[in-house]
């Protein structure tokens, strides 16, 4: 189970564990509701294209990215089916969109103008060329109040969309919140549907909730829903009592950092480890060394602070900084340049949970979960 194979650093992503989360996701929403699995930023730091590629077997047949880039990346991995991307795109971005069949999201008239134009973008040339003009998903600002057309504005992009002959996919919004304040969500909600009410009938697509949507159960009734870190199994923030809803909810994390010494030392008394000599051995210790730091995404902030914890669960002290390749653990004197560690482990009650880094750093797991370099090896098993 705890095994090594043949990496002494790598990410460890079980590929059951998805699956059981976007089962359990699912089943709590209407029986017609798909989802759409948000894989922007590396999924997370799970790696986008291993997880795609395991989704898509799973029969998942939408995915959402932030930028053109990672659309991009996707396709060229063979990932077919719906991707759509989060961001605004310009230039060479609407050219990737094209190029690779990617379904932008719009929130103003310009960029309709210049999707259905493109490349030449002169209107009249595209007209005449008779192309079809690929798909749009349309956003609409319910009350985040960043990106999205205002629910006033829906109108006019929906004639535009008509007039140039852009094909709507889907009209959408989202949460600023949707776990504290149900009065505020149910806000955005109510706004939202009002907004999108005239079009239903014409068979376009609606939907808003993220993991907090679905957990607390608003807009799981729409057509898709699209969550990102409940996928993963994290919780959207860190505090104990959000770990142990998502946990109740049945869902698991998916993703352990796994690593082993490359150097083990007992080192005498009066001993110095690391950068700026900010820890001094005050008795004999054992300090290991892994070729892991703040380049991999273990934040340097947790220089003397963090924790690795062996497969029995014993818990060994990251001593001295963190530098960019290497940190500095001490750990049992019968510790082997074979011994493996958690850096962090799929285990809700760990306390190298990734909800447990996050309350370590004052930070969420998103950001604990993004952080994870690309140059890592992904194991997916
Ligand atoms: N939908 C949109 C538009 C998003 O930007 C995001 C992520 O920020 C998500 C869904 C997924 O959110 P979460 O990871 O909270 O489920």
């Amino acid at each position: 189970e705890f095994q090594v194979a043949g990496r002494s650093n790598y990410l460890r992503i079980d590929l059951d564990t998805l699956t059981h989360n976007v089962n359990v996701l699912l089943s709590k929403c209407s029986p017609h509701t798909e989802l759409m699995a948000v894989i922007k930023a590396n999924a997370y730091g799970h790696g986008a294209v291993g997880v795609a590629r395991h989704l898509v077997n799973q029969g998942v047949r939408h995915f959402a990215v932030a930028t053109a880039y990672e659309g991009r990346e996707l396709r060229q991995a063979g990932i077919q089916g719906f991707i759509q991307v989060f961001g605004n795109c310009v230039g060479e971005e609407m050219d990737i969109m094209r190029q690779f069949q990617l379904t932008p999201t719009v929130t103003t008239e310009a960029f309709l103008t210049h999707w259905a134009a493109w490349p030449s973008y002169t209107l009249a040339e595209q007209q005449s060329r008779n192309s079809n003009i690929p798909q749009v998903v349309i956003k609409v600002d319910s009350g985040m109040s960043r990106n999205g057309c205002q629910p006033e504005e829906l109108p006019t992009l929906m004639d535009l969309c008509s007039e140039l002959g852009v094909p709507v996919h889907s009209l959408m919004t989202h949460f600023a919140q949707a776990w504290d304040d149900p009065h505020f969500t149910l806000k955005q909600l109510d706004t939202f549907l009002s907004a999108v009410q005239p079009y239903r009938k014409q068979g376009v697509k609606l939907h808003a909730a993220n993991s907090c949507g679905i957990i607390r159960g608003f807009g799981t009734n729409l057509d898709l829903v699209r969550p990102g870190i409940c996928l993963y199994g994290l919780p959207p923030d860190p505090s104990e009592e959000t770990v142990k809803t998502v946990e109740e909810f049945g869902l698991r994390p998916a993703l352990s950092w796994i690593a082993r010494p490359n150097m083990v030392k007992h080192l005498k008394p009066g001993r110095h480890v690391g950068y700026d000599q900010t820890y001094r051995l005050e008795k004999e210790e054992t300090i290991a060394t892994f070729a892991l730091g703040y380049a991999d995404g273990y934040s340097r902030q947790l220089s003397g602070k963090g924790i690795l914890t062996t497969a029995e669960g014993h818990e060994q002290p990251v001593v001295g900084r963190v530098s960019m390749d290497a940190i500095t653990v001490s750990v049992d004197r019968d510790t082997l340049l074979s011994t493996p560690f958690y850096v962090y482990k799929d285990d809700f009650s760990s306390p190298n949970s990734m909800a447990s880094i996050a309350r370590a750093l004052n930070t969420i797991p998103y950001e604990v979960g993004t952080s994870l370099a690309a140059r890592l090896p992904r194991l997916y098993v």
